[in-house]
């Protein structure tokens, strides 16, 4: 075969892609992208019962919404088809006879197991976890310790999984394995397969495992179960990626925010750790603020605006330039693309700012007087938030009236909130008519 680097992620179509999978296909296509190899995505689907065309649908669509494309796979094919296992059914048929010939397999009824050699030692040296020496007749055990064989074959026909790995990996060329820790116990059973069938062995990488902030094994306690969830709770995929890309790893140089050309320019599969790593919503939420901050406008207003259409915000209204103005001048606030939708309601409609303030908190004495302020502001012509600061500090002056007397319910009636970017900026954006109409609705013009 060749030099060249190939790896792949194999997942098997009994669910959405979830963290950890997800987690484990970044890791393979940063090393292919960083060795400039090939990235194959592989269907273990030797679970007839639980594996479905749909799951393997949705883990396709999951990896693509990561923004991780492969170079061969089941939709886009390749030369080491095909690439689910229940195709390749004749090649795990034609080892398993190779070791029954050789007198190293035996058949139990339909089934075809593998006998364990005692007395053998086997060294693993794994990218992440070092050197690993194990006894053969531990690589595969029973409850009480003693020697298992290794099933190769099921009685259904099936492959079992620590054998279909080993005729797939070597057929694939897979030049490197990287998976999960959880598969780290399963490696010497796989080695074993690997030594009897002749084959040359692949390296291997296990990372480390995601805990959730509590030290117990990620699960859905801990993270939403499927990558499409984040999306619909307003994570980027950007986010998503930088935040995981740091499960394990770091490209040193205090970067923290990075872009995918960045991760890959600076992975190193040798730099990544095998302490498990936690998965802490809190950095994840910082990290995609991030993203979301520095997005383009256009792209911004592309991710925000199914949330307000979902929130019913008559977004059809809006101009573009318009929209994207008011993200704007939300400046980063807003960590996930829902929240930021949300703190934003008010540049699209009037509704939710009733909902949220009824001005009930202002005094006869202070309606008054920011009547008279309203009243002289609409009667100045430059709808321009520097011109109108300036007019609003200096009939303050004039006035003996503070600032924010007026700023404040200013602010109020504009967005319902009681932080929002600069409040004549939001007057401005908004507006001289919308204004109005919204300050008129209190009774203060
Ligand atoms: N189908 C296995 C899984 O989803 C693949 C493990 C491996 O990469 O070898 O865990």
């Amino acid at each position: 075969m060749t030099d060249q680097v190939r790896v792949r992620f194999a997942p098997s179509p009994t669910g959405a892609l979830h963290i950890g999978g997800a987690h484990t296909a970044l890791f393979n296509w940063l090393w292919a992208k960083k060795m400039g190899g090939s990235f194959i995505l592989r269907i273990e689907d030797t679970d007839r019962e639980r594996s479905t065309r749909a799951f393997e649908q949705s883990i396709l669509d999951g990896l693509r919404w990561m923004g991780l494309d492969w170079d061969e796979g089941p939709d886009v094919g390749g030369d080491f088809g095909p690439y689910r296992q229940a195709e390749r059914l004749h090649l795990y048929k034609k080892y398993a006879d190779e070791l029954l010939d050789k007198g190293l397999a035996y058949k139990e009824g339909e089934a075809v197991l593998f006998r364990v050699p005692t007395g053998d030692v086997l060294h693993l040296s794994d990218k992440i976890y070092g050197e690993i020496e194990i006894k053969s007749e531990k690589a595969s055990v029973n409850q009480d310790g003693s020697v298992k064989d290794i099933v190769l074959i099921k009685s259904d026909g099936m492959p079992a999984y620590n054998y279909a790995v080993v005729v797939d990996d070597h057929c694939m060329g897979i030049t490197c394995v990287i998976r999960g820790e959880d598969h780290l116990a399963n490696t010497p059973k796989q080695m074993l397969l690997y030594r009897a069938l002749g084959l040359p062995m692949p390296e291997f990488a296990h990372l480390p495992m995601i805990l959730g902030k509590d030290k117990k094994k990620l699960s859905k306690r801990h993270a939403a179960t499927s990558v499409f969830d984040y999306n619909d709770l307003g994570y980027l995929s950007d986010g998503i990626f930088n935040f995981l890309a740091l499960l394990g790893w770091s490209p040193g140089n205090d970067l923290e925010i990075f872009t995918r050309e960045e991760a890959v320019r600076f992975f190193e599969l040798s730099n990544v750790t095998k302490k498990a790593a936690v998965f802490d919503t809190d950095k994840l939420n910082h990290i995609n603020q991030a993203h979301l901050k520095a997005m383009p406008s256009q792209k911004r207003l592309e991710a925000i605006r199914p949330f307000w259409v979902e929130m019913g915000l008559p977004v059809e209204n809006f101009s573009d330039s318009y929209l994207e103005k008011a993200l704007e001048l939300m400046g980063g606030r807003g960590q996930t693309t829902k929240e930021l939708a949300e703190f934003s309601d008010y540049f699209l409609s009037f509704e939710p700012v009733k909902e949220r303030y009824d001005a009930k908190e202002l005094t006869d004495e202070t309606r008054e007087t920011i009547r008279r302020f309203f009243t002289a502001l609409f009667a100045d012509t430059e709808w321009k938030a520097d011109n109108l600061e300036a007019f609003a500090r200096s009939w303050s002056e004039e006035n003996s009236v503070p600032l924010k007397i007026i700023a404040m319910p200013l602010r109020w009636i504009l967005t319902g909130r009681k932080v929002s970017p600069g409040v004549f900026e939001v007057t401005e954006a908004l507006g001289k008519e919308e204004c109005r109409k919204r300050i008129t609705h209190y009774g203060l013009l």
